[in-house]
């Protein structure tokens, strides 16, 4: 495995991997690696001959009530991780060569990005948009591997990848959730005692919806007035959305169709933002 900082360097090798007839998967991630990328690189693995795992926490991304300096970061640990998974390639550019002081140009689409969280965090899409661009651009994978954990980020792209012709397959992997069934989250590093009891009602639920749809009720309005309900009785918990929606559009939906309809819902655990889905 080899850990690459420069960008020219990086483009040279994926220049040679082509002429080699290789293919690459592309994992983009902020670091902090759960088992929720860990899946995503065993994927990476299986399709490509060469897997990039890129760890860059992008401050396009963050709002002005962010605090970037807090998100967590243990980049010895993530590469022990990624080599323990066969990752060949761990790109690590520095802030100021992605983004130079003269830096002016952003990809911002503008359907999908304005629904969900678009609404409390205008920014983040726009900048999450902007950094897959650029890794698109250095690392021209033939496979992106994106996870449904992060539903609006991932339709989002495959917008963004269909609009702008990107010549890349995009590669969803599911939701991987720890014994409680908490979705792996980096988020989840800011739990704290009972936060922790509380943050795992939101998977709860979204099994109380799923239960629900799996007894024949397809009122939209009646399985988010239960989703609510039981995350409402919490008193740590206060609910950003809960929406029923067309997965790949996001567009809402009157009647719940089985299997293909979908729960996204993101609260806050006191100050920490969690989010979560399932199909119905
Ligand atoms: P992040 O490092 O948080 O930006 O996430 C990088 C990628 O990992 C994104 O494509 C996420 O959707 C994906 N991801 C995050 N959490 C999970 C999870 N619990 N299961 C599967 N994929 C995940």
């Amino acid at each position: 495995m080899q850990t690459i900082n420069s960008i020219n360097e990086m483009k040279s090798i994926v220049t040679s991997l082509k002429a080699e007839g290789r293919t690459v998967a592309l994992v983009p991630t902020m670091g902090s690696l759960h088992p929720g990328h860990t899946s995503q690189i065993d994927a990476a693995n299986e399709k490509a001959d060469v897997t990039i795992v890129s760890i860059f926490i992008n401050p396009t991304q963050f709002g002005p009530n962010d605090d970037i300096l807090k998100y967590p970061s243990n980049l010895e640990l993530d590469l022990e991780i990624c080599k323990s998974h066969g990752v060949d390639f761990v790109f690590t550019p520095k802030t100021n060569a992605i983004y130079p002081a003269d830096f002016s140009t952003y990809v911002d689409e503008n359907k999908i990005s304005s629904r969900l969280s678009g609404l409390s965090r205008p920014y983040f899409f726009k900048g999450f948009a902007t950094i897959i661009t650029i890794l698109l651009n250095i690392t021209r994978p033939d496979y992106l591997i994106l996870g449904q954990k992060d539903v609006q980020q991932t339709a989002i792209i495959k917008k963004v990848v269909r609009d702008l012709l990107f010549p890349v397959n995009i590669i969803v992997m599911p939701i991987v959730r720890n014994d409680s069934g908490l979705a792996w989250s980096t988020a989840n590093h800011y739990l704290q005692g009972s936060q922790k009891n509380e943050a795992i009602k939101l998977y709860q639920s979204l099994k109380i919806a799923k239960e629900m749809v799996n007894k024949g009720i397809t009122n939209v309005d009646r399985v988010i007035t239960e989703v609510t309900h039981y995350l409402s009785q919490s008193l740590k918990i206060r609910i950003s959305y809960v929406s029923i929606i067309n997965p790949e559009t996001l567009d809402p939906l009157r009647v719940i169709e089985p299997g293909q309809s979908l729960l996204a819902v993101a609260v806050w655990v006191d100050q920490i933002r969690l989010n979560d889905n399932i199909i119905l």
